[in-house]
């Protein structure tokens, strides 16, 4: 069978998704792969796929128990043989697995990482052929990452181990670069292929909002979507309890999810969930990691998370279906000190020696401002979590809470003149800051030895802020109105489109964020 007859057969889908095929081709050609795409993107598929083309056995290490669970289970319900080896088999399933696996019965097999280095396990891995190590959740090998898990390094000491070198590929949804260099740093891959799909889930519109009574707003939103799948995180225990309650004397359909539940209320809940039974679960972030329910059609946050990761982790859950879903955010000044409380008393860091320590607090309180920021600015907000994931966002994207309320367009033809104009009459020859500079009026050494002093734009806009000539710059680059080199120096250059600009003839005219406060900073609580 090729690739898209696997697809076919064995998942019921007839289209590769974004990304998927470029992964599957890699893998089986024999290369180590990293693939980092966000969240239901379908990262399971560009390593089950290849398994089940190639000969030999693929390991698949995965972080949690119930994930490996529920993928066993759905491959065994789409006819492929699968078994999981954790610490949830009693030692006799153990054993007999491990047998099965022997007599070659399955063609993947999910381990917990501190399994692989047990002597009966190498033992096994030794006498069979594996053709490939995949490793979900790959960012837990960081300890960068928020989720490092030290059982992780086995996996790399697993490898080394075996007579052939299997082939590695790694999946995570952690897209910072200091994490995806440490994956294939601390995995050793060997010259992989990497793909990282976009970010950007067009689909999700996102919203911040500061209400006095955030119980009531959110109120007043589940209203206006009756019978809708939704989940509703909190900060802690102790709010999934006050708001879950709540919700249900004002009777809503909604469960609760919390680590300080039993074993059998989580597991019940959570179907619940996943079978409809209750339309919304209030949830902690122990909620979530392996949850593949496609309807859900919003996520609330009740409280501000630690970061941008955990935020756009958890809001990602919505709309994985690609239908239209909203994620908002409930801010509340408490927020703040509730996760500072966190960084400070975390208690996975106790073991940490006083510099480390010192240090991964360091990096959660900056962590923790960027999400702060996130629910001031004024800017769009998917352009600011695509610019902390490192890509490349326009700065109004038409479906955010600010770019619904806080743009105007705007008539920006006067510094498009300015800006363009500086760049021919100093003969396209310097890059974007120098431009911006001139324009401003910048008195600085470097605008005096290039002489842009004497340019006949020098000043022309100083009363106009740099961040705004800078918004007016990009996006005059973003429209082709100027081009860029592409190289180190990224110089300015006028385009095919420059002259109708200069000569008035074609007004440039922009969304930009409005200049007055943002609603949050009028409203916070108290
Ligand atoms: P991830 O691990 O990236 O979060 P999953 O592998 O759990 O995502 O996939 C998310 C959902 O998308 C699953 O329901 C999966 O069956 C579905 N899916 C994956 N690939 C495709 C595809 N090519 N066409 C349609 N649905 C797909
Ligand atoms: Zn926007």
């Amino acid at each position: 069978m090729n690739k898209h007859q696997v697809l076919k057969q064995y998942f019921g889908y007839d289209e590769f998704r974004d990304g998927q095929e470029t992964l599957i081709d890699s893998i089986l050609s024999g290369r180590d792969t990293l693939g980092i795409m966000p969240t239901g993107a379908g990262k399971s598929l560009c390593f089950q796929i290849p398994a089940l083309m190639m000969d030999g056995i693929t390991l698949v290490i995965s972080p949690l128990i119930s994930l490996m669970k529920d993928q066993v289970e759905a491959l065994n319900q789409a006819g492929v043989h699968a078994a999981y080896l954790n610490s949830s088999l009693t030692a006799s399933q153990y054993y007999r697995a491990l047998a099965y696996a022997r007599e070659g019965r399955y063609p993947i097999i999910y381990v917990a990482p501190e399994r692989l280095v047990t002597e009966e396990f190498l033992d096994f891995a030794r006498n069979t052929k594996i053709s490939m190590v995949a490793i979900d959740e790959a960012h837990c090998v960081s300890q960068w990452g928020q989720d490092f898990r030290p059982s992780y390094l086995k996996i790399v000491e697993f490898i080394e181990r075996m007579e052939v070198r299997p082939v590695v590929s790694a999946f995570t949804a952690t897209a910072t670069k200091e994490v995806r260099d440490d994956i294939s740093d601390i995995l050793m891959l060997r010259e992989p292929t990497v793909l990282t799909t976009g970010f950007d889930r067009p689909n999700l519109y996102f919203g911040v909002q500061a209400p006095k009574d955030k119980y009531e707003t959110m109120k007043n939103f589940l209203e206006l979507h009756p019978g809708q799948s939704g989940v509703i995180y909190c900060l802690t225990r102790k709010n999934v309890e006050e708001v879950c309650e709540k919700l249900r004397a004002d009777g809503f359909s909604v469960t609760r999810y919390h680590a300080g539940l039993s074993d059998a209320e989580r597991q019940k809940n959570q179907e619940d969930f996943i079978y409809d039974r209750a339309a919304i679960v209030v949830a902690t972030n122990a909620f979530g990691m392996g949850i593949d329910k496609s309807n859900v059609r919003f996520v609330i946050h009740y409280n501000m998370p630690k970061n941008m990761e955990s935020y756009y982790q958890e809001a990602g859950r919505a709309g994985r279906d690609g239908e239209p879903a909203e994620c908002i955010l409930l801010y509340g000044g408490q927020d703040v000190i509730t996760n500072q409380l966190f960084i400070d008393n975390n208690r996975d860091n106790q073991e940490l020696d006083a510099v480390t320590r010192a240090i991964v607090q360091e990096r959660d309180r900056e962590r923790l401002r960027k999400m702060t920021f996130y629910c001031f600015t004024n800017e769009c907000l998917r352009d600011y979590i695509l610019r902390y994931f490192g890509e490349y966002g326009e700065n109004y994207c038409g479906n955010c809470s600010n770019c619904l309320s806080q743009f105007e367009t705007v008539d920006v033809t006067e510094i498009a003149v300015e800006l363009i104009g500086c760049v021919g009459s100093s003969r396209q020859r310097y890059g974007t800051n120098v431009i911006i500079d001139t324009v401003h009026g910048a008195n600085t050494a470097k605008i005096r030895q290039y002489r842009m002093d004497e340019n006949p734009h020098y000043a022309k806009l100083s009363k106009v802020p740099t961040y705004k000539l800078r918004q007016v710059m990009n996006y005059l680059q973003l429209k082709e109105y100027l081009g860029v080199t592409n190289d180190e120096y990224a110089i300015v250059k006028l385009t095919e489109k420059s002259k109708a600009v200069l000569e008035e003839e074609e007004p440039v005219v922009m969304k930009m964020a409005k200049e007055q406060e943002h609603p949050a900073k009028v409203k916070s609580e108290k």
